[in-house]
């Protein structure tokens, strides 16, 4: 099948609808209950952007043999060539969504690609079945346009004690039995963002909490498989009596997220890829598969998208209440372009010093995609507030919404008052709405939080760096120790 038009996705959610909890109850039906359905009619829209004149080019490829146009986030790159043919079509969809919505299909559509060229120098060791299951999966999932969730990260119940350590062992996902048919997952993760409305969901552990080998798994099943349920937490859209005019970011961006619980959910052998080897779950993440390397070159795609934008909207503010001359103001204003170049350069040089691995994989250049995006877990946030410091009060002084304009009677004050530097009160209005909604709204306050901890929170990640790239560490100490060795000295 080629690649996917809107409507075939939200036929497919439909038939396929997973358990989601919300206001007490099971969802009927994902694409028009009101708190997944902004997020449904988005990627329904990228869906049908795969098919646009100007896009299609970009955003899909002829599968060598078929003749079929498939998802260009399919690829598996074995050139930078190839590598930078997916960064150009996350960034068409990116900018296309002002960098917002970072769970779109094609994050996790490279995950698949990932798996399935390490089938056999690692999934598939020393079990080649595994290494078969990867490879099925990435081309069901190509072939079928499949949209994907993830959870990797287990309950915050007790940071400070192992899985095997509660009194229910079972808190962090487990196998509690295996049969002829599968294995026998209980357990729970602690979001998943785009589960409600997504037909396959991948786990397995971010980092080894506990070395019980019934906790050493990886797998992909489908969002519908009996026993898996997801609690979703309360939609950030906007209220039944605001509108896109109040609420631009929130009415189109607001992704959901949801706890999941796996009860006892039967994963099919076919849809396993990592089984009580528990040596496999740090190397998923680093060296071996080395997980991270893809997801922040993904993460700093999408960020520079969002920097173009938060830097755009900066500038826009300024001018709008003739503040942009003040050199402070231009000061933050260089702080976002300097974010933004930075994060230019880092995508670039990812690429560019890439690493050709044996299996034929062209892989983006981990110390570089990774510092970059943990960089940004600080910058971005940064960015955020310097929004804030220039917005000011006038993202409070606002009318309450766009039927104050639309009454002539308050109008009049509107116009005269809430005028900008040579712009319209509307169209002032309109810079500060966005600016509210991007940064202080509900679901602006959920976007700073995934800025920050979507992927790790950053401590961690940054003490991680210490720990992990050990050969620019012992080449910076090697460089320290010459000079030492240089000094001379009595003896
Ligand atoms: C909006 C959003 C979307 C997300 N989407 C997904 C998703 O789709 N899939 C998914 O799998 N996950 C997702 N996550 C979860 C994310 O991966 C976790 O939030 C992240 O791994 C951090 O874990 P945590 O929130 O439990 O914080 P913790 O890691 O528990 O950190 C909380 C605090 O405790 C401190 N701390 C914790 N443990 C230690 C320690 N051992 N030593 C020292 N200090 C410690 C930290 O420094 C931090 O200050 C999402 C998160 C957010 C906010």
């Amino acid at each position: 099948m080629p690649a996917r038009r809107g409507e075939d996705y939200i036929k497919s959610i439909k038939e396929r609808q997973p358990t989601v909890f919300y206001g007490g109850e099971v969802v009927k039906d994902v694409t028009t209950h009101p708190a997944f359905s902004v997020a449904v009619k988005t990627l329904a829209r990228m869906y049908d952007l795969q098919w646009e004149d100007g896009y299609r080019e970009k955003l899909t490829y002829t599968l060598p043999g078929r003749g079929d146009r498939v998802g260009i986030s399919y690829l598996i790159p074995d050139s930078t060539e190839k590598l930078i043919r997916i960064r150009e079509g996350s960034t068409l969809i990116y900018d296309n969504m002002y960098g917002f919505f970072g769970r779109c299909f094609d994050y996790l559509n490279i995950w698949t690609g990932v798996f399935a060229a390490h089938s056999k120098d690692f999934f598939g060791q020393p079990e080649p079945r595994f290494g078969e299951n990867v490879v099925n999966f990435h081309e069901r999932c190509r072939d079928n346009d499949v949209f994907l969730t993830h959870a990797i990260v287990a309950p915050s119940v007790d940071r400070s004690k192992m899985a095997s350590q509660l009194a229910d062992p079972f808190i962090q996902a487990g196998v509690v039995s295996e049969n002829s048919r599968g294995i026998v997952v209980r357990g729970a993760a602690m979001v998943s963002t785009a589960a409600p409305y997504a037909e396959e969901l991948i786990y397995f552990p971010n980092m080894l909490r506990d070395p019980d080998p019934r906790y050493a798994l990886a797998f992909a099943c489908a969002t519908n498989s009996k026993g898996l349920k997801f609690l979703a937490r309360r939609a950030f859209t906007p209220r039944p009596e605001n509108t896109p005019f109040e609420y631009p970011m929130s009415s189109r961006f607001e992704e959901s997220d949801a706890f999941v619980i796996f009860d006892d959910v039967l994963v099919p052998w076919e849809g396993v890829f990592v089984y009580k080897q528990v040596e496999k779950i740090p190397l998923m993440m680093w060296k071996g598969v080395m997980m991270k390397a893809w997801f922040n070159h993904h993460f700093n795609i999408q960020y520079y998208s969002r920097l173009k934008f938060l830097t755009g909207l900066a500038i826009v503010i300024s001018t709008t209440v003739g503040i942009d001359k003040f050199v402070n103001v231009q000061e933050k204003i260089g702080e976002l372009l300097i974010y933004l170049n930075l994060t230019k350069a880092s995508i670039i040089a990812a690429e560019t010093a890439a690493t050709k691995l044996p299996n034929g994989l062209v892989r983006p250049n981990a110390e570089i995609a990774v510092s970059c995006s943990q960089f940004n877990m600080k910058a971005i946030p940064r960015a955020n507030e310097i929004i804030k410091l220039l917005a000011a009060g006038s993202m409070i002084s606002l009318p309450s919404s766009v039927k104050d304009l639309e009454n002539p009677e308050i109008r009049k004050y509107i116009d005269k008052y809430l005028s900008g530097t040579g712009t319209s009160a509307l169209e002032r209005i309109k810079v500060f709405n966005l600016a509210w909604d991007v940064v202080s709204s509900e679901a602006g306050q959920r976007y700073e939080l995934y800025d920050r901890f979507s992927r790790g929170d950053p401590t961690i990640m940054w003490a991680k760096m210490y720990e992990q790239f050990d050969d620019q560490r012992d080449e910076s100490v090697a460089m320290v120790r010459r000079l030492l060795d240089e000094m001379g000295g009595p003896k």
